[in-house]
């Protein structure tokens, strides 16, 4: 008997039909005899509407104003959530299971005080481990916590692959399966790349990576989640049959297992291909080469909620002046290059120039640390296609190139492709 902890996305619970098929993958552990808690996100497209619903409201402060009660946003966007995880709790029930829904106040899942964005501080999971003990399967959704204020809170976009893994966490799972509409983390986006293969398994480093560099599979928190606590998370497919053959395996379910690196026998130097669009990048010329610039440049963007990414500055051939040049997501250029001109004379640079519509190439891999070469592979692999580099940043387990945009698709299929991680 092991306790699993079974999380599933918007597609998978997309209609009344969809939540009859989830009730089936449940029943499956459940008569298998395992202690089941399943966390839902609300039907797909539903969180979309409902946000849409709050941004059409008229604003209170000020008619031009794009601010309006996080706490409200909340209380509205969190009732996706609120749906599924009763609609599942009847589709159960009517399986004869003993099943109940918990919304995140009742558990109580604890939160910050960051409505829409919240992070989880801590949830009690005695009340799921009891009821579990005696039969019951928990309907948890996700999504959605209890601030500081006793108000609902949430956990920004994608949250309920969060609030799986700080469950699973939390009851001591075995296992966090995460139920999908793809069966498992490819190498790489298999709509650009048709021979990208799936992973049996991925390290949570890894994982990380390909989640903060462009790969949507799971909320990037929620990989920092799994690897702190170690919890054992599977990537699956909610569409395939769920009474086919080899679905309940305990140890060996189909899909990608994230699990630690320890676990991954035959690791192969690189692991995937990731790749984000709309990166931009913008460079500030002749710059003092003094102590302070950095902190004159980066901090105002940051205090703007500028997220910078690849920061690449120029050793100075006299030691008076250099260049910076960084990349920002393309919608905040204009927000950063006004920050950046009302900080002018403080940081004190000649010009400022920018490029829009750039994509960042990452090559992803555990088994780069312990191997020379690697880079340059990459490097001479999109030299052989013509493709100019922008900048270049590495860290022991990957390396990430800024191309040009149309260029993205050719990249992401060489790389893919030259090491040697197309299907045969
Ligand atoms: N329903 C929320 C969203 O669409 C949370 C989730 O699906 O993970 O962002
Ligand atoms: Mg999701």
């Amino acid at each position: 008997m092991a306790r699993i902890v079974m999380k599933f996305g918007g597609t998978s619970v997309a209609d009344l039909d969809r939540i009859k098929n989830v009730a089936r993958h449940v029943k499956r552990e459940v008569d298998a005899g395992h202690e089941v808690a399943v966390v839902v996100s609300a039907m797909s497209g539903k969180t979309n509407e409902l946000v849409g619903w709050v941004q059409g409201t008229p604003k209170v402060v000020g008619a031009n104003s794009p601010f309006y009660d996080a706490r409200e946003y909340d209380a509205v966007v969190a009732s996706g959530e609120q749906v599924t995880s009763g609609l599942l709790a009847i589709a159960l029930q009517a399986m004869d299971i003993n099943a109940r829904s918990w919304q995140g106040w009742q558990i109580p899942i604890r939160t910050d005080n960051a409505h829409g964005a919240a992070r989880i501080l801590e949830i009690d999971g005695s009340d799921i481990i009891k009821r579990m003990g005696e039969g019951q399967v928990a309907v948890i959704a996700g999504f959605q916590g209890l601030g500081p204020d006793n108000r609902i809170a949430t956990l920004g976009r994608g949250g309920s692959d969060t609030s799986a893994v700080a469950i699973a966490a939390a009851v001591k799972a075995d296992r966090c399966d995460i139920y999908t509409d793809v069966d498992g983390v490819y190498t790489t986006d298999p709509r650009i790349v048709p021979q990208a293969r799936r992973l049996k398994k991925i390290a949570f480093e890894e994982m990380l990576e390909m989640a903060s560099l462009g790969a949507k599979v799971l909320q990037v928190r929620s990989v920092e989640l799994a690897m702190v606590h170690k919890v054992r998370t599977f990537v699956r497919s909610s569409f395939e049959d769920p009474d086919a053959p080899g679905m309940g395996d305990l140890l060996n379910p189909p899909g990608t297992l994230i699990c630690d690196e320890d676990e991954i026998v035959e690791q192969e130097v690189v692991t995937g291909i990731a790749y984000a669009k709309d990166e931009a990048q913008i460079s500030l010329r002749r710059l003092a080469d003094r102590p302070g610039v950095s902190a004159a440049i980066f901090g105002p963007l940051a205090e703007s909620h500028i997220n910078v990414d690849m920061i690449v500055q120029n050793i100075s051939e006299d030691g008076s002046k250099t260049d910076m040049t960084f990349t920002v997501p393309s919608g905040d250029v204009d927000k950063a290059i006004k920050v950046l001109g009302e900080n002018k004379e403080k940081i004190g640079y000649d010009v400022v120039q920018n490029e829009s519509g750039l994509v960042k190439v990452s090559v992803i891999g555990i088994g780069m640390r312990s191997h020379a070469g690697v880079a340059a592979t990459a490097f001479k692999a999109l030299a052989d296609k013509g493709i100019n580099i922008k900048a270049i940043t590495t860290s022991e387990i990957k390396i990430s190139i800024l191309i040009d945009g149309p260029y993205a698709e050719l990249a992401v299929r060489t790389l893919h492709s030259c090491y040697g991680l197309d299907k045969n």
